[in-house]
């Protein structure tokens, strides 16, 4: 195997913060995968649990593509439910779990995120602080729903209750996404611990102002535990130092971050390059990290507006617009949702409800009968599940089937009296 050409460096923090006798939070500092994980569970079980997640995935070899980390998460899942089915006073204990990896696609490295329950993960790229993940919380859902607010989401009374963690059951549906690692970049794990206390444009800028990743991680701490520290609080941050030259290549792209001042003024050549035509790696940027921008309090940079000679000025905003059109086009794209249609749960390409222009389309339809589906199943598809990818999708659904089959009566008291009589003459029993 080649050496690799990305590096990173890397810093954390966890405390048990102001209120809570115990930490149940868990972390996993490199070298190959980084995982915030956050126990429930009563007596000694959200320790257990978050730890004993985080040893499954830390015990195997992590693989090289995404799809490896997804099994590995699945992996812990069995782990930890089969644990608490085995020890009575674990019953019923769980773990979210964030986690990002150096992954494989197609022979480029990529950093790969998994993610289960409301702990997150988030990219500084820029100055500009974005969450990868979904949070995996009522809350959450109503969120993605628009029926609440963000800022109001951190105050409300439900806020936690997941919707999704590892260990409560024989199966998990995991989130993956992919990243480009470009050079500058910055990766924040955490529990909910911090979010819940400090407002995401604090921690934008402790992030954006502290270089050193575990200076940084211990300053968020203390800003969670000044806000009340009503909850375990955990950071993993995680720092892109060399990209291999990805930064550089995709500069050329309408992908690379807003340029600043400097690039306006920088010489023809330069400025020409925003109106190229956006490679696949800025493509898949744009469909993982620029998802939903948060109000971001960071001062706009001062620009030399009177410097840009105005033809370049206009190729720069042309190509900005064009990018922007692209970012969202392509957001809408590569979402699917699983929805009720003729009712049958089908899978389509494009997120519920439709973004923008792009309406979507018909994915897969999966045979299964609304009729058959579950009731607190079936009112979540009739306005549509987005899900992150394809294959997210299709978990979903096979998460889905299970269910239904748990459910559905056995229906052998009727047929097994005439095929007692006849079976032996026709089929093996299966
Ligand atoms: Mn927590």
């Amino acid at each position: 195997m080649t050496a690799r050409a990305v590096r990173l460096r890397w810093g954390g923090a966890t405390d048990v913060g102001q209120l809570r006798s115990a930490n149940q939070d868990s972390m996993l500092l490199g070298p190959d995968i980084f995982v915030v994980a956050d126990g429930m569970g009563g007596h000694q079980g959200g320790e257990v649990a978050s730890a004993l997640a985080i040893e499954t995935v830390s015990d195997r070899a992590v693989g090289s593509d995404v799809g490896a980390l997804v099994t590995a998460v699945e992996d812990a899942n069995e782990t930890v439910f089969e644990r608490s089915t085995r020890d009575p006073a674990l019953s019923g204990m769980g773990t979210t779990f964030v986690g990002i990896a150096i992954v494989e696609v197609d022979g480029e490295e990529r950093l790969g995120i998994v993610n289960v329950g409301d702990s997150r993960a988030y990219q500084l790229s820029s100055g500009q602080l974005v969450q990868i993940t979904d949070d995996h919380s009522l809350v959450g859902e109503l969120v993605r729903d628009g029926r609440l607010s963000r800022e109001d989401a951190r105050t409300h009374p439900q806020k936690n209750i997941v919707t999704r963690a590892v260990g409560i059951d024989e199966q998990v549906q995991v989130d993956d996404f992919v990243v480009i690692p470009h050079r500058g970049d910055r990766y924040l794990l955490c529990s909910d611990g911090l979010t819940d206390e400090v407002e995401e444009g604090d921690i934008a800028v402790v992030l954006r102002t502290i270089d050193d990743p575990d200076d940084a991680a211990q300053e968020l701490v203390r800003r969670a535990n000044e806000h009340g520290g009503r909850d375990n609080i955990t950071i993993v941050i995680v720092d892109v130092v060399d990209d291999g030259g990805m930064s550089d290549r995709a500069a050329a792209s309408a992908a690379s971050p807003v340029p600043d001042a400097e690039d306006f003024s920088d010489s023809d050549d330069d400025t020409e390059t925003f109106l190229a035509v956006p490679d696949d790696r800025a493509h898949e940027q744009r469909t993982t990290a620029r998802r939903e921008p948060l109000q971001d309090d960071s001062e706009p940079k001062p620009q030399r507006a009177f410097t840009i000679r105005s033809v370049a000025f206009v190729v720069v905003v042309l190509g900005l617009l064009g990018a922007g059109a692209y970012l969202v086009n392509d957001y809408a794209r590569n979402s699917y949702h699983v929805i009720l249609d003729d009712d049958e749960v089908t899978i389509f390409r494009g997120r519920a409800g439709g973004v923008l222009w792009f309406d979507p389309s018909l994915e897969e339809r999966t045979g299964i009968d609304a009729e058959d589906v579950p009731g607190t199943f079936r009112d979540r598809l009739e306005g549509g599940v987005n899900q992150s990818s394809l294959a997210a999708a299709q978990r979903f659904v096979a998460n889905l089937e299970e269910r239904i089959e748990e459910l559905t009566p056995p229906v052998t008291t009727t047929t097994s009296t005439t095929s007692s009589t006849t079976a032996p003459t026709t089929t093996q029993p299966g």
